[in-house]
């Protein structure tokens, strides 16, 4: 991994924040996860206006500007490419077009100060930088898609501020651990309501008819980069989408069910809960836009 903190290099195994960091203490940090193609952060301006709007969401003053954050990320993903000696093969089973790109997270905290809730008490923001080898799931999952389950929010507790991509998430990490004990790759949250609204760490898509449905940005989830991406290839491909928030049974009916998100792209979700979705295998439609991804990210990765 290459680390970098307040804009120093610093090795990863002394890579370390204060106990008094906001950012441990209390989530009160914000930050973006990136990836590369062919060695450039893909979306770049994209997550840097999220990081932005999270960061005033919060009230958080981000302490460089963007132009800085934007070279930073570059810096790091040079450091840290081409792998070195001591990087760890690529997985036998990795999906081609992941082998070799990196990771880049990104994390702004409110930084340190005495103890206490109070913001005004936090001096010295923190700006900190991994890149690290991309972490994606493995070929056969494109292949043969993945599982889900649904989780509750009265079960796991909300986001605080959903459409902020902020370091408090227990809500998450507890819908997530759920999932995993079901056996399935991710779970799904549906709010009070009982509308679904995303998944843990992406956003969901279904397919019925041929016309594809995403919940809308105001049902309070995380506006995904990748989503934005998927609803204008969507588009492109003259397919009917609808931005709508749909019931757990709407899910359950799809013809194809698939999730977004930075690392994964297009995944697709073949089971839900114990239950097939459509004919359990990953649909047309799903392929079909994974294709033209697929062929977008091919050509930023040539320049
Ligand atoms: N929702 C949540 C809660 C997330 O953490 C993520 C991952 N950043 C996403 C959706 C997907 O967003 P993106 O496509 O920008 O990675």
């Amino acid at each position: 991994a290459v680390v970098s903190i307040d804009g120093e290099r610093v090795p990863p195994e002394r890579a370390v924040v204060s106990v008094f960091d906001r950012g441990f203490l209390y989530g009160d940090s914000v930050y973006e996860v990136l990836r590369t193609y062919g060695g450039r952060a893909f979306e770049g301006e994209e997550h840097l206006s999220r990081l932005a709007r999270s960061a005033e969401r919060i009230g958080l003053a981000l302490p460089w500007p963007r132009e800085r954050l934007s070279a930073e990320v570059a810096r790091v993903v040079a450091a840290s490419r081409p792998a070195g000696p001591d990087e760890e093969p690529p997985a036998p089973d990795a999906a081609p077009w992941n082998v070799g790109e990196r990771t880049v997270r990104l994390v702004v905290t409110r930084g340190s100060g005495e103890l206490g809730l109070d913001p005004a008490l936090a001096a010295d923001p923190k700006v900190i930088l991994l890149a690290l080898p991309l972490q994606a799931p493995p070929l056969a999952a494109y292949r043969q898609g993945v599982g889900a389950v649904i989780v509750g929010e009265t079960a796991v507790g909300r986001p605080r501020e959903p459409s902020a991509k902020t370091g408090a998430h227990l809500a998450h990490v507890l819908a997530l651990r759920q999932a995993r004990a079901a056996g399935a790759h991710e779970a799904l949250t549906v709010d009070r309501d009982g509308f679904v609204t995303e998944g843990a760490s992406s956003n969901v898509f279904l397919v019925q008819g041929g016309a594809v449905t995403t919940p809308p940005l105001d049902a309070g989830l995380l506006p995904g980069v990748t989503r934005a991406v998927v609803l204008a290839l969507a588009r492109e491909a003259g397919l009917t989408v609808r931005e709508a928030r749909p019931r757990p049974e709407a899910l359950a009916g799809a013809d194809e069910l698939f999730l977004t998100s930075t690392a994964r792209e297009i995944l697709p979700v073949t089971r839900l809960g114990d239950r097939p979705v459509g004919s359990g295998a990953p649909g047309e439609v799903t392929r079909l836009l994974h294709r033209r991804f697929r062929a977008r990210a091919d050509a930023f990765a040539r320049g």
